[in-house]
This record gives structure tokens, C-alpha cells and sequence, in this order.
């Protein structure tokens, strides 16, 4: 992006670089590592030793080059910061494919586990415009990039109503499938599903679409492991087709109830598409297989998106009249939004906190979520890269003789306070000359 005051940045830049602070000033910029949005904090830090009282390390705002400290601002979504929702796909990726192929701590054998990866759509709420086999039914060929594509044939009888409460229903309806799952899974086994639990862990790692239409879908690794999870292999009988046959059976029969209004009663199931295929390892090179390589691309490339791919906007909203207008909301998602707003309105549905999600056209859940034995956490994968980083600098500051205390032996008291999110120009032309050299580098984790 290039910063709205170029010249006014530069001169500032150029004058700091007169006053000897800006290779200071950039290094600040650089160690964000290319976040565009950083949270700008003020306040001061001390390093004390916790044995002598000695002051080991003191930090104030306004000893740092630009006043305040900058955090990354670790933002998923690509359309809010490039690069933090870069750093988040590549965990969601390594969290994704320690599920299916180990590493991270998790041993290789979880690849000869049954498992397969799912798609759960959502019902219709009205004929859209789509290719079915070529010519859409409103007589037109639509190309790829057409706007219209996905958006009803005719929006004053398209359900928006049973759209948002969708939306706004479909994480409570993953958790009833999972429930007919286990309980397939047992009765299929004729165990009991206390006695399941003993001989058998279903895992999963979930994620959220948003189609065209403005309906969340979700793709799913769904994995059996025994009873303790990714390290422990399931018994003998769960085999792949067994996982394949019990998540149809859930899937269809899985139901959500939803409000009464009007007196219409809402429930909400799946669409009935599902597409139900079995991983093969990382280097399968079969046709139509899918490969755990292609299957952690896929979720990954989804965890960094959010309900704009259906033409909404990324944040909330506060005002629906004054913060649609002039904005690329399609047609179709205003009326999506809208409908949140009017049902968020509605003391039954407090619950549901429409007009917060408003923007996400009702959905609430969370993008990527998994089971707690699917595999590490992106806690875990963010608490090692911190403890990486703080070994090279302890490496490099002993190399330079300055060896720093050990965090054993010293006692941290600091008092940060929330100062605004952001870059100065000047601070965004520091930051994109550092990115463009980062980005040349080439990344080979990129899928698209
Ligand atoms: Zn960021
Ligand atoms: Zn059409």
C-alpha cells in the first residue's frame, strides 16, 4: 500500500536521517516484521534483579524510536494485515498437517489413522445464479468473475431471514454432528458411548467458508485415533469406510432447533451436498486422492478469510445506514445485513447477538477451530517461535558481550497502556521498503 503523504513521510525521514535516529527508528519498524496495523502502547517496563534489587533493563515510550511500543497486531484476516494472516495460515498449516503426517511432537503413525476430509453445506434459501452444467436458469452464461454468480434470481423471495439464522445456527449444528457421530460410531460398534470413549477418539480440525450466497459451509479433517488420541492407534474395526458411512448418517441426521417467529419454526440441518473423501499420505500422487499436503493448504488458505469473499465488509458495524453507504457491499449482503440488524432487534433472539456479527452475516463461531487431540494448538506453535526468537537474542547478545540476565533470576514489572493501532507514514514507508525485500524471498508454503 502506498502511504497517503509520501513526500511529507519522506522529508521526516530524510531529517531523522540528518539527526542520526533513523536506523533506530527503522529497526523498530523491521522487527514487526512487515504488520501493518501494529497496537502502538505506552507506558514503561523494568527488568529488576529479583536477588539485589538492581535495575537490569529499564524501557520507557519515550526512550523508543518512535515514542510508543509497536506489537504485531497478529490480525487472521489477509484484507486487515497481509502479513500477520500470513504467519497464522503458515500455523494453521503446520497445525494441520501435524494432524494428518506428525511433527510438532506428534509421531508419524498418526498418518496411518483413518481419515478423510468433509464439506457440510448449507440448505437453499432460494434459487441463486450458477453454472450447474454450463448455463445458469436465468438463461445467461455466466463467466467466472461474475458478480452475480451466487446471489439470488430473485432477492425479494430469496429466504433472508432463514439465511442469517443459518449462519447464525451452524456452529450449534456441527456440535449435534459430532454428537450423532460418537453415537454412530458406538452403535455401529455395539458399544455403548461411555464404553466408545474407552476404545475410540474422534479428532477434528473444522473450517469456516462463506459461499457466494453469504452461507457458511465448513471443510473438516475428521480423524479416529484410540482412546488417547493422536499418539494411539483406533482399534482394528474403524476403518475409513466405517468414519465415511457414520458421517453421512450424522450429517443428515444431525438438526439444530431455531426461534419461533412469526409463527414459523426454524430448524436447521445440513444442504444435502456432502463430499466425503478419504486423505492419503503426503506424498500420495494418485489422481483423484486428495494428498494431507493439498487438504492443510485448503483450510489454511480459508482461516485467513472472513465473510468478505461474500462481498460484506471485514469489521462491525455501528450504524447500517451511514456505514454502507459508499461501501462495495454487494446488493446482496446489505440485505444480509440488514436482515441481522432487523432480527438483532428482537428480544428472542438476544442470544444470538445479531447486530454484533452483522458484518459476518450472523455467524459468531470461530473461523478454524479444532478438537483439543487433533494436534498442537496455535498457542503451542506461537509460544515456540517466542522462545526461538528469545534464544538468538540471548545468542546474539552474548556474542556481543552483553549477556542478558537470566529470566530466572529477574523479575519483569511492567505497565503497558492501549495508545492507538497503526502506522505513521513515515512508519509505513519504513515498513513497506522492509517488506518488499522480505516478500522476494519467496515462500514456498503459499497455496492459492
Ligand atoms: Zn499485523
Ligand atoms: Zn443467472
Amino acid at each position: 500500500m502506498t502511504p497517503a503523504a509520501p513526500t511529507a513521510a519522506i522529508r521526516q525521514l530524510a531529517f531523522l536521517a540528518r539527526h542520526g535516529d533513523l536506523s533506530a527508528y527503522a529497526h523498530q519498524i523491521q522487527r514487526l516484521g512487515g504488520c501493518e496495523r501494529p497496537i502502538r502502547m505506552e507506558g514503561h517496563r523494568l527488568d529488576v534483579h529479583a536477588a539485589t534489587g538492581e535495575i537490569v533493563r529499564e524501557i520507557t515510550d519515550r526512550d523508543l524510536p518512535a515514542g510508543q511500543l509497536l506489537i504485531r497486531c497478529n490480525n487472521r484476516r489477509a484484507t486487515r494485515c497481509a502479513s500477520c494472516a500470513e504467519v497464522y495460515r503458515k500455523d494453521t498449516f503446520h497445525l494441520v498437517t501435524a494432524g494428518l503426517s506428525g511433527g510438532k511432537g506428534i509421531g508419524p503413525a498418526v498418518a496411518q489413522h483413518p481419515r478423510v476430509f468433509a464439506t457440510f453445506t448449507a440448505p437453499s434459501f432460494g434459487p441463486v445464479h450458477n453454472r450447474p452444467g454450463g448455463r445458469c436458469r436465468c438463461g445467461r452464461l455466466h463467466p467466472d468473475d461474475d458478480p452475480a454468480l451466487g446471489t439470488p434470481l430473485d432477492p425479494d423471495r430469496y429466504d433472508y431471514r432463514a439465511a442469517v439464522l443459518w449462519n447464525a445456527h451452524a456452529g450449534k449444528l456441527w456440535g449435534r454432528f459430532t454428537t450423532y457421530l460418537r453415537q454412530h460410531l458406538a452403535s455401529r460398534a455395539g458399544l455403548s458411548r461411555s464404553a466408545l470413549r474407552h476404545c475410540l477418539k474422534v479428532s477434528y480440525a473444522k473450517v469456516a467458508e462463506y459461499q457466494r450466497r453469504g452461507a457458511v459451509h465448513f471443510h473438516a479433517v475428521i480423524r479416529l485415533d484410540g482412546p488417547d488420541g493422536a499418539e494411539d492407534a483406533p482399534p482394528a474395526w474403524a476403518t475409513t469406510e466405517l468414519l465415511t458411512d457414520a458421517i453421512r448418517w450424522a450429517a443428515r441426521e444431525a438438526e439444530a432447533p431455531g426461534p419461533v417467529l412469526d409463527s414459523r419454526a426454524y430448524t436447521f440441518r445440513f444442504g444435502d451436498q456432502f463430499d466425503i473423501r478419504p486423505i492419503r499420505s503426503a506424498d500420495f500422487a494418485g489422481r483423484s486422492e486428495l494428498s494431507s499436503r493439498a487438504v492443510a493448504a485448503y483450510i489454511a488458505k480459508y482461516a485467513t478469510k472472513g465473510a468478505e469473499t461474500a462481498g460484506t465488509l471485514d469489521c462491525p458495524i455501528r450504524n447500517p445506514i451511514t456505514d454502507l453507504i459508499g461501501s462495495d457491499v454487494t446488493d446482496h449482503a446489505r440485505r444480509l445485513i440488514l436482515t441481522c440488524w432487523r432480527l438483532g432487534a428482537l428480544p428472542e433472539l438476544e442470544d444470538l447477538r445479531l447486530r454484533k456479527w452483522a458484518h459476518m452475516l450472523g455467524f459468531r463461531g470461530h473461523f478454524s477451530t479444532k478438537s483439543r487431540a487433533y494436534s498442537v494448538t496455535l498457542g503451542a506453535l506461537r509460544q515456540e517461535r517466542a522462545d526461538h526468537n528469545e534464544a538468538l537474542a540471548r545468542e546474539r547478545a552474548t556474542k556481543a558481550s552483553y549477556p542478558l540476565p537470566d529470566p530466572d533470576t529477574v523479575l519483569v514489572l511492567s505497565h503497558w497502556r492501549f495508545a492507538g493501532t497503526g502506522l505513521t507514514d513515515a512508519e509505513a514507508v519504513l515498513a513497506s521498503s522492509h517488506s518488499a525485500s522480505h516478500n522476494a524471498e519467496g515462500e514456498p508454503d503459499r497455496a492459492r
